[in-house]
């Protein structure tokens, strides 16, 4: 198959070359802890000062704290503990504190997760209050007009990760300001950074957390602005590290390679501008309109991050049509990364109102701001691929029963035992149950492979049955299919019949070498 095509930027980045050898710097020659009152010690301590310099100026943190954390979720966690600690010493000196949690309906699970159990967690008993949005995924003010002054916390992210819909903070920090509330505000900024311009201490906003992983660092890394003044309480105690607010060692690899990225947004020249990015995007949905006839955009251009887009094509589920961009080696996702396993319709699209085919039929593509003009070209190259092999081998719906796990563990075959079975029977089926399309776009893995989707084995289970018994070996992207297929086949009366575990997507090489 053709080189990999990532456009799920918003679940995660690749680390940018510069961010990976300052990673390898950090740990082969400046490993030192920047807690030692040695040399080596105090080479790690002049590091992490220096990413912690360029990420307060990249930040406009301003008087403001910036912590080192492990990522957002921990930012999240330490945001809402510091918020909620203060409301319950506020309560127990007698003064009047606000008894809402305000989070907008569209927010990371990370956010209401929290807000929740810090809430039970602390005794603070507070009432968590979805702040709806309109069709357009903007938080409706004249809601929050009204529930502000009973606020005492209110989460409303930069930019959302399903549908890049950018919020409109100054209208937020106006509504605050003018209802006189006192509530803390936390504004989850992971999908903002590198890709809106930040000044935190120009703002009303009291919490931001970061995520690196989002902006071409590694995982296990990200940053928390917190204004000056705004309430602290740290979430974790040890060896006073980050001058008591944050303890446990460092994660200076992580750091270094977070600084790495801070220098190439501080530099500027390394990421796309604005304009060059909403002209990629404007030609991917392009590429799609052409494509996929129907297709809707779930979000505003002119309101949204220009690095996302977000659609739905009437009669194709999310699931189909991921299939088949994956089969084109194009990594794209159904929404948020951490809730893509539960192919629930999206929640975030739900919020905004939008029809129930639309939420089922989401798809989101996202890159970063160093996608290059020749991803863009390629990128639309496999989009009108795709559109076409759908023109010629629409989709047969699946009608194969869903497996018992226990039947389905036991036929399915890892990759050594792949390659045993198919080198003692030379004579095994491979039959690939993808859809047309999806093999018509990835092409077959092997000689020999046949390609007949779920919808259409039991017609062919019959002829196979009928010309001897040799072992059938079901497979397709991840194992899903392949894992009804075996299922369809014992119902049938083939019971020679396997799967290959995790697909193509974790087989591929083992697949075209088997045999
Ligand atoms: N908030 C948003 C908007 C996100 O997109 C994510 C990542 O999926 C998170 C929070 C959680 O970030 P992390 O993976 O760094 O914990």
């Amino acid at each position: 198959m053709n080189t990999e095509i990532y456009l799920d930027a918003n679940a995660t980045s690749p680390v940018m070359e510069a961010a990976l050898a300052a990673a390898v710097q950090a740990m082969r020659d400046g490993f030192g802890n920047p807690s030692s009152t040695h040399a080596t010690g105090l080479r790690a301590r002049a590091l992490l000062d220096s990413v912690r310099a360029q990420a307060r100026k990249v930040l406009g943190a301003g008087e403001g704290r910036v912590l080192f954390t492990s990522g957002a979720t921990e930012g999240i966690q330490t945001a809402v503990l510091s918020a909620l600690c203060a409301v319950r010493d506020a309560r127990l000196r007698g003064e009047a504190t606000g008894d809402l949690l305000l989070y907008g309906a569209t927010e990371h699970k990370a956010v209401p997760e929290s807000l929740a159990h810090w809430n039970r967690l602390l005794g603070t008993n507070l009432e968590l209050v979805k702040l709806p949005v309109d069709g357009h995924g903007q938080h409706l003010l004249h809601i929050l007009r009204d529930l502000a002054p009973r606020a005492a916390m209110v989460c409303t992210m930069a930019a959302n990760n399903e549908t890049g819909v950018v919020s409109d903070l100054d209208g937020i920090a106006a509504v605050l300001r003018d209802s006189g509330s006192r509530a803390y505000w936390m504004v989850d900024s992971v999908q903002a950074l590198g890709k809106l311009t930040l000044d935190l201490s120009a703002t009303r906003i009291d919490y931001a957390p970061f995520s690196g992983h989002k902006l071409y660092a590694p995982k296990g890394v990200g940053l928390l602005y917190v204004r000056a003044g705004a309430p602290f309480t740290p979430l974790m105690c040890g060896g006073g590290q980050e001058a008591g607010q944050r303890a446990g060692t460092e994660n200076m690899a992580g750091i270094a390679a977070l600084g790495a990225v801070l220098d190439a947004l501080a530099d500027g020249g390394t990421f796309r501008t604005h304009a060059e990015l909403v002209q990629y995007r404007g030609r991917l949905a392009e590429a799609l309109c052409a494509a996929l006839p129907g297709v809707v955009f779930n979000a505003d251009v002119d309101k949204s991050l220009p690095t996302t887009l977000n659609f739905s094509v009437p009669g194709l589920a999310s699931r189909e049509l991921l299939n088949l961009f994956d089969a084109a080696g194009m990594r794209v996702s159904a929404g948020s990364a951490c809730s893509s396993a539960a192919a629930a319709p999206s929640y975030v699209l739900e919020a905004m109102g939008l029809p129930a085919w639309r939420c089922g039929a989401a798809v989101r593509l996202s890159f970063g701001p160093m996608a290059s003009a020749a991803l863009i070209d390629e990128a639309c190259a496999r989009i009108a691929m795709c559109g076409e092999a759908l023109r010629r081998a629409p989709l047969a719906r699946e009608a194969a029963p869903v497996p018992d796990q226990a039947c389905c563990d036991s036929h399915a075959l890892n990759q050594a035992a792949l390659a045993s079975l198919l080198a003692e029977h030379p004579d095994a089926l491979l039959v690939d149950v993808r859809e047309p399309c999806e093999f018509a776009v990835s092409g077959p893995c092997r000689d020999g492979v046949q390609n007949v989707p779920l919808s259409c084995l039991p017609e062919h289970i019959d002829a196979w049955l009928r010309s001897g018994a040799a072992p059938l070996v079901f497979f397709c992207r991840s194992g899903a299919r392949s894992a009804r297929a075996v299922a369809c086949a014992q119902r049938l009366g083939y019971v020679n019949a396997w799967h290959v575990a995790g697909g193509l997507a974790m087989n591929d090489v083992a697949l075209r070498r088997a045999g």
